[in-house]
């Protein structure tokens, strides 16, 4: 008990002493060992782990819940340092082995700082680069920590260089490495030119403060003038001071950092090696001292859904409640968890909410603060914090919960579209009712994983972001779910476009006895760029046909969108008008205005000039030099596009664009081509239209 009540009273820090971050890196660059450390250094009771124990994906999350801790959730606190100035920090989740960018996207949004962990022999890979450009969108500032000091050809410079040249971010060390792959031994901060060398015990939690090393000084001295330098570019008092040659105090030059960090003027680079407990201290204090609070950030914006005028929130804990729900768990213990981002006001566990993005009033029941080894039930959450709500059942991820007489709504997470799918089914009848439990409740967790059924087939559809993603879903519902389920091949998720504007006539008129049927309509269709979506608009003058019908039109245009009509694929981006038709005072109905506008779509996308898109994947083959021209040429008989290759070190490193449909199973063919020594990494990357003979094949195949 002694223990949580000291909790609950650290819990209250002022807004400027909480730090939301998340801490984001490459597969295999040591996220989860880093975010293992962070959690041990700031709980200290809590139990290391070594990722290397387990060996899959699977072994890791089941690892994980034999541990009970909660890593895996989607908000973490913990506060540094352990004494004085105490701040919270909650990290939030973002996955990188068993999700793709998707999930980064959602975490970017709430979060308000970034620490970007490297692999210090290889560098900036190409998903730090996704993710690095995902977090410039949202203006994310971030540290980086380049891990893996200790491996062998680790090498601090050249991944600075490569954070510079490959990410154009400006970084600048904020310490140095002592020593390098095994005499690896401490770190220099440059403002303090102070030395710390941990000490020999295991768990690295000692270590002493030395003088900069004599091999060291001249480096230390050059780095840090460039730091200073570019610390007081910041400010007009600073650079005057700097420049007639004034001592700047450390304070000084840390509030300096702190500003430059936010701005995004500096991003300062720590070193360490989270497996050996080396360099999370100092990583921690950088946590602490330069990314931002949530005072420190726009106030967060939206609109009004009444008055549709555009507002803010900023993080004031008096102002009207506004907070995002930005991910839902389901837990074994208590249920389903809504993550909760408050921007502004406070909310009290047990309290009303307005969904303004559902337009329902929802009761929140407990209010959770998730721990690394436990949770805790708190009262009232506020402004800035990160919170699990219980109890919410009709919120979904993306929407807006707010005060109902200040309604807010803010912008949605916006997810890719899944290109892949599979036919899914039970292996007993018994299973089909718990298959479908266990779907509904991971895809309400996984917003990039969807189901339909097909209603040709009458089978089950899953379809995701790739081949693994879905794999890992199937065996979650097995593990979790305890569903046997078969699935069938995956299928590549194709679309449909149009090349050229057209215009089409729809009409559904039947007068033969009793009330008739009259539907009359005359659409345009226009294609627009690749991922705007589709538009509908209404020219409907001087009633040609009535208001009420107008939506009925729109309903038939969708539902035709849906089905395709080269080979059954979603017709995409492209903008609809309607802008004629004509009615009947007795016999118009809905249906027939359906039908007719479903008739009018099909015969406008017709002349269109049709295309079928595909998904194009991004791929990063690692490979052994020998093995680089076999890769190469496998690819290009995939009909890849090669962007490019690097060397670093031994290895070379391809970079190339394919079709998804010719990279199915493609771990087994690269396993092949090199022996079992390269490794590849992708993700989507955006749809392109598919060569003719290509597309003749699909809709021969459809047909
Ligand atoms: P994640 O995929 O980014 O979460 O990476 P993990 O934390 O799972 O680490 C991937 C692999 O790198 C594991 O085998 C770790 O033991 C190893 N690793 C993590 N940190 C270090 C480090 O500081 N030095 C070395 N040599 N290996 C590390």
């Amino acid at each position: 008990m002694a223990e949580k009540s000291e909790t609950v009273k650290k819990r209250i820090v002022p807004l400027e002493k909480i730090r939301n971050i998340g801490i984001i890196a490459h597969i295999d660059a040591g996220k989860t060992t880093t975010t293992e450390r962070v959690l041990f250094y700031t709980g200290r009771t809590y139990k290391m782990g070594n990722i290397d124990d387990g060996t899959t994906v699977m072994d890791w999350m089941d690892q994980e819940r034999e541990r009970g801790i909660t890593i895996q959730s989607a908000a973490t606190t913990c506060f540094w340092p352990l004494t004085d100035n105490i701040h919270r920090i909650n990290i939030i989740d973002t996955p990188g082995h068993i999700d793709f960018t998707a999930e980064v996207e959602r975490s970017l949004r709430v979060l308000d700082g970034a620490v970007v962990v490297l692999d210090a022999e290889e560098g900036v890979q190409s998903q730090s680069e996704t993710v690095w450009r995902q977090a410039d969108r949202y203006s994310v500032p971030r540290l980086c920590f380049v891990n893996k000091m200790d491996k062998l050809g680790a090498d601090y410079y050249r991944t600075l260089e490569d954070i510079r040249k490959k990410l154009g971010a400006p970084a600048l060390p904020y310490n140095l490495p002592i020593g390098v792959e095994d005499k690896f031994e401490g770190v220099v901060d440059l403002l303090t030119r102070k030395a710390f060398v941990w000490g020999k015990d295991e768990l690295g939690t000692t270590f002493e403060e030395r003088e900069v090393p004599q091999n060291l000084k001249s480096e230390v001295e050059k780095w840090r003038q460039k730091l200073v330098e570019k610390i007081c570019d910041g400010s007009y008092e600073l650079v005057e001071r700097y420049l007639e040659g004034e001592n700047l105090s450390i304070d000084e030059l840390k509030k300096g950092l702190r500003e430059q960090v936010i701005a995004y003027n500096i991003v300062p680079v720590f070193a360490g090696a989270a497996l050996r407990n080396k360099g999370i201290q100092s990583l921690l204090d950088g946590i602490v001292d330069f990314l931002p609070s949530p005072l420190d950030i726009p106030p967060a914006s939206g609109y009004n859904p009444k008055t549709s005028q555009k507002e803010t929130r900023s993080p004031d804990i008096n102002a009207p409640f506004s907070a995002l729900a930005f991910k839902i768990q389901t837990d074994p213990h208590v249920g389903r968890l809504t993550y909760l981002r408050i921007y502004s006001g406070s909310l009290k566990s047990g309290s009303f909410v307005f969904n303004s993005s559902t337009g329902r009033k929802e009761r929140v029941g407990r209010l959770l603060l998730m721990h690394a080894d436990h949770r805790e039930e708190i009262g009232k959450a506020l402004a800035g914090e990160i919170v699990a709500a219980v109890g919410l059942k009709k919120t979904s991820t993306g929407d807006t919960l707010c005060d109902r007489d200040h309604p807010i709504l803010f912008e949605s997470i916006t997810f890719p579209e899944p290109v892949i799918s599979l036919a899914i089914e039970p292996k007993t009848r018994a299973d089909q009712k718990k298959l479908s439990y266990a779907l509904s409740k991971l895809a309400e967790a996984d917003p990039t994983f969807k189901i339909r059924s097909d209603p040709e087939t009458n089978q089950t559809v899953i379809s995701g972001m790739g081949e693994l993603h879905l794999e890992i879903l199937v065996e979650r519902m097995k593990r979790e779910f305890k569903v046997d389920a078969s699935t069938g091949t995956p299928q590549v998720a194709y679309k449909e476009t149009i090349k050229k504007p057209a215009e089409g006539e729809g009409k559904y008129i039947r007068q033969s006895g009793g009330r008739g049927q009259y539907g009359h309509c005359f659409l345009r269709i226009e294609p627009k760029p690749r991922g705007e979506g589709y538009e509908f608009v209404s020219e409907i003058k001087g009633g040609a046909i009535p208001r009420e019908f107008i939506p009925a039109v729109e309903k038939g245009v969708k539902e035709a969108m849906g089905k395709g009509i080269l080979a059954g694929y979603p017709l995409v981006d492209m903008k609809v008008t309607l802008f004629d038709g004509t009615y009947h005072e007795v016999d118009s109905s809905e249906v027939a205005f359906k039908i007719a506008g479903s008739q009018a779509l099909q015969e406008a996308a017709k002349k269109a000039d049709l295309v079928i898109l595909e998904p194009i994947m991004k791929v990063e083959v690692t490979t052994p030099e020998e093995h680089m021209g076999d890769i190469i040429g496998d690819l290009s008989s995939r009909r890849a596009q090669i962007l490019g290759s690097e060397t670093k070190g031994n290895t070379r490193v391809i970079t190339a664009l394919v079709p998804l449909a010719e990279i199915s199973g493609y771990a087994t063919i690269l396993r092949s081509l090199s022996q079992g020594r390269a490794s590849f990494y992708m993700e989507p990357s955006h749809y392109e239209e598919v060569p003719k003979n290509v597309a003749e094949k699909i809709i021969e195949k459809k047909e």
